[in-house]
């Protein structure tokens, strides 16, 4: 029998539904009705079951509390105009958590769990799909070890749960960033590549340093040389040097973006040229001095493209040229988001509709 053969789905008798402005959704405001858990113990997962949104009871001994072996993803799922959903991207999403879980030396989420749960989870809150443009169902997947023992171990016993919550279109201002060239996010041979909780929270510490400076954000630079840019926060960095469309290789100190995925393969799809390469602070900072950068933006989920008007290197601002309808940027993220909605062709096998 399939694992979710069995699916327990035990609906909630007071949906918060009401409570939810659709109108000023923000980011991170709303947590739908339910949620997906399940349990791996004995070397094997049990059935995972849908039930009300609601607090869960951990040992203070958790495992994953103090040695942090913890994943997540974040991907979305949108409502087209005739009523279905799409969850765009599901298996890139789910081959890159893998990954993330085996760098973790955790155990591999069953596909079915992942894939199938998640569409019966967002059938059961399908009402929590917004329908207005640029909204959508954000989808938070998180597995911890659950394990209630101290001593410093691999886990054996971990708890997988996706929840979901209406987002709404996501108009960040232009970012100011800071290069980073004193701190590290991620070192070679490290855990950057996987999007696991510790990352983020030994990012924080340079992050608030930056905001106090007048930043939003820190650009972080290679660990052993701080030479070469490598990403931000929670984004991939993109720039258009010379009109050609750069970004660092994937390597195992940058998270292997989806949307940075998406956004190289549109750019072959559209005739822009496209260059995955390590691009030194230094030849920011000459493409600033010519006029040869007429771009930069992070790449992610949240925002598919977040255009950046300041990049701070070595104690100067510097400033980006105003965006316009014709900015790679913009041509690239309007593209991608036709495709999610099926206004145009889906050629690469990015939706999956339900
Ligand atoms: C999630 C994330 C990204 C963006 O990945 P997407 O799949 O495009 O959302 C980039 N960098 C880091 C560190 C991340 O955690």
């Amino acid at each position: 029998m399939e694992l979710t053969d069995e699916i327990m789905v035990q609906r909630t008798t007071k949906s918060r539904l009401p409570e939810v402005d659709f109108n000023k959704l923000g980011f991170g405001n709303y947590i739908s009705d339910h949620m997906l858990i399940c349990y791996y113990k004995n070397g094997q997962w049990e059935a995972p079951s849908i039930v009300p949104f609601g607090d869960i009871s951990l040992s203070p001994a958790t495992l994953a509390l103090h040695y942090g072996q913890s994943v997540f993803e974040g991907l979305k799922a949108f409502r087209l105009d005739d009523g279905r959903v799409n969850l765009f991207r599901v298996q890139k999403h789910y081959e890159r958590m893998l990954r993330s879980l085996s760098r973790m030396c955790m155990p591999g989420v069953p596909e079915e769990i992942f894939v199938e749960g998640l569409r019966r989870l967002i059938e059961v809150d399908r009402d929590w799909l917004p329908t207005q443009p640029g909204g959508a169902l954000y989808v938070r997947p998180i597995m911890f070890a659950s394990e209630a023992k101290y001593g410093v171990k691999i886990a054996d016993e971990y708890c997988f749960i996706m929840f979901t919550g209406p987002v709404g279109s996501y108009f960040a201002n232009p970012l100011r960033l800071k290069v980073e060239t004193d701190f590290a996010r991620a070192a070679k041979g490290g855990t950057g590549s996987a999007k696991c909780a510790g990352n983020y929270g030994g990012a924080f510490y340079p992050t608030q340093k930056a905001k106090e400076a007048g930043y939003d954000q820190v650009i972080w630079t290679d660990a052993r040389e701080n030479k070469y840019i490598e990403e931000s926060g929670m984004m991939n960095a993109m720039f258009v040097i010379d009109g050609v469309l750069v970004t660092p290789p994937t390597s195992d100190s940058i998270l292997a973006g989806v949307t940075r995925d998406s956004l190289l393969t549109l750019a072959d799809d559209l005739g822009i040229p496209h260059e995955a390469r390590p691009i030194a602070v230094t030849e920011l900072e000459n493409a600033f001095r010519h006029n040869a950068i007429s771009e930069a933006f992070g790449a992610g989920t949240a925002a598919v493209v977040a255009p950046i008007a300041t990049i701070h290197i070595n104690g100067i601002d510097h400033h980006l040229p105003a965006t316009n309808d014709n900015s790679v940027m913009f041509r690239l993220k309007n593209r991608l988001e036709a495709i999610r909605k099926c206004q145009e062709e889906d050629k690469h096998g990015w939706n999956f509709l339900f």
